[in-house]
């Protein structure tokens, strides 16, 4: 069986914004790509009744996914009312005890928006759960033991919750993926529809390629710093891969955490290359070293 990598967004488009470059990558390299949204999006309209809106992005985010060939989970709560609390942890835990996933991918611990910071930490719990047989979920599933790696995505608008730039620790290269990023997007007509009135034609696409070249100014200094930025997102792509799928691997993991978490980092997605500033290239060379001796 190959690499299985869940990806849980909060909203229906967050996954598109935030994540979707690096999971159409991996997903070219033969990964299992599993997506879940623990909100039904039914309070992002002002056109449709809550029931109508969940429906139809319950839709448009199965559509989504089928144009990236993923797998979908249905959503557990409606918007705003995602929280860090029993029955929610129970649920997201058994979709990870369904997937048993390689790699998971969350949403940013620090973001704007409550919700996103609530779904990041069901899932961070929900990961640490999976291997507790005395954990029950919501419906059973049965607790499983293999390694897992972590990933959080960067926060909407790149900023915490205090205005403050979110810097990743490495960046995924995506140019050669964000015209099926934007694609994916587009799915989420209704949306498109609500922030045309308030922001523009086509704005929200427009706001998500924005993100990833803001990105890439970014980044990609290191990229050409160590040679060629094509072979450096490979590498870091087959350190996703190999971090959580080898056995035996070296461990990095903070020190708060248990060891069965094999690996926490934050990941961006980005395209378009330009100018980086010199902290970058010094942490895309660590990656680069970190990702070479893992591949040994
Ligand atoms: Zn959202």
């Amino acid at each position: 069986m190959g690499t299985a990598v869940l990806a849980i967004g909060c909203h229906p488009d967050d996954l598109e914004f935030m994540m979707a470059g690096t999971l159409f990558l991996l997903k070219d390299k033969g990964c299992d790509i599993h997506c879940m949204i623990v909100a039904n999006g039914n309070c992002g309209s002002l056109e449709y009744d809550a029931a109508d809106l969940a429906r139809i992005r319950r839709e448009e985010s199965q559509e989504a996914c089928a144009f990236l060939g993923a797998h979908f989970h249905d959503s557990i709560t409606n918007d705003l009312e995602v929280f860090y609390e029993d029955s929610q942890i129970r649920k997201v835990t058994a979709v990870v005890r369904e997937v048993q996933p390689d790699i998971v991918i969350l949403m940013s611990p620090e973001d704007y928006m409550e919700d996103h910071m609530n779904a990041c930490r069901l899932g961070v719990t929900a990961v640490f759960c999976r291997g507790m047989p005395n954990y029950e979920t919501i419906p059973p599933r049965s607790a499983y033991q293999k390694p897992v790696a972590i990933y959080h995505a960067l926060p909407y608008g790149l900023r915490d919750g205090l205005d403050q730039v979110v810097l990743p620790h490495f960046y995924c290269d995506i140019s050669s993926v964000i015209d099926r990023k934007q694609e994916m997007l587009s799915k989420h007509r209704c949306q498109q529809a609500w922030l045309d009135e308030s922001q523009g034609l086509n704005s929200y696409l427009a706001t998500m390629r924005s993100m990833s070249q803001t990105l890439s100014r970014c980044s990609v200094t290191a990229l050409s710093a160590g040679g060629d930025s094509s072979s450096a997102a490979i590498a870091v792509c087959r350190a996703m891969m190999c971090s959580a799928s080898r056995r035996g691997v070296r461990i990095h993991c903070r020190s708060s955490r248990p060891p069965m978490l094999v690996r926490v980092r934050s990941m961006a997605d980005r395209s378009d290359p330009c100018v980086v500033p010199q902290r970058v290239v010094r942490s895309i060379s660590r990656l680069r070293h970190e990702a070479g001796s893992m591949l040994r």
